[in-house]
């Protein structure tokens, strides 16, 4: 597994604390409670990459691991359908589209999605915001064993001909589960073909 070495390196709030623009790296995003920080842990094959556990100011910063020198992991700060406030909402959207826009070592977004509720506002908006310049984009259908086997297979091809339909084949999909680790070799090839590695 290559991603296997992945490690906590830094968490960022603002567009200065990021590491040097260099390399490459690959952008994790998520509705909160998606699934994100346990899809990273099972993919990186760690108990506790991402923190499971809901820290209240951890949700507005970008969090880098380092996979080997130049080959990032970011996960980014995702919200939910509470209502956020909106001055919250407001620095999350510039600090976010800043980031779409300027940072050069991005090559790869995965959208995490909750296989139940595919495809909403919040991962509308990211895809969005990666097809404004081209960059690849993947997205896992997660919690898969939450559904049955039939249920998984008609809401991938659902989400399949939606993407398809807005998005060309800049986009592609894929079942996920943390619990029954469903999808998890697909996922690191996806993203260590990213990275290059
Ligand atoms: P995040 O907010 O997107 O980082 O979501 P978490 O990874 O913290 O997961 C949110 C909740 O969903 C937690 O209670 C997890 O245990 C649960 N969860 C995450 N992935 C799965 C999965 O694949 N299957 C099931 N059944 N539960 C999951």
């Amino acid at each position: 597994n290559p991603l296997n070495s992945a490690e906590y390196v830094l968490a960022a709030h603002l567009p200065r604390q990021l590491p040097p623009d260099g390399g490459r790296e690959v952008a994790f995003a998520g509705r909160s409670n998606a699934g994100k920080s346990s899809a990273l842990n099972a993919m990186a094959g760690h108990n506790k990459l991402a923190r499971t556990s809901k820290t209240p100011g951890r949700t507005q910063q970008l969090v880098y691991f380092r996979v080997r020198p130049e080959r990032w992991l970011v996960d980014l700060p995702g919200y939910g359908y509470a209502k956020v406030p909106p001055d919250l909402r407001a620095h999350w959207q510039s600090f976010i589209n800043g980031y779409f826009r300027d940072r050069e070592a991005l090559v790869g977004l995965v959208v995490v999605m909750d296989v139940r509720h595919p495809l909403r506002e919040f991962d509308q908006q990211m895809l969005a915001y990666a097809h404004a310049r081209a960059l690849p984009a993947h997205c896992i259908l997660t919690k898969a064993d939450k559904l049955s086997r039939g249920a998984q297979q008609s809401t991938l091809l659902q989400v399949r001909r939606q993407l398809q339909a807005d998005y060309g084949e800049h986009v592609t999909a894929q079942l996920f589960s943390s619990s029954s680790k469903l999808g998890v070799d697909e996922l690191r090839s996806v993203v260590a073909g990213w990275l290059d590695l």
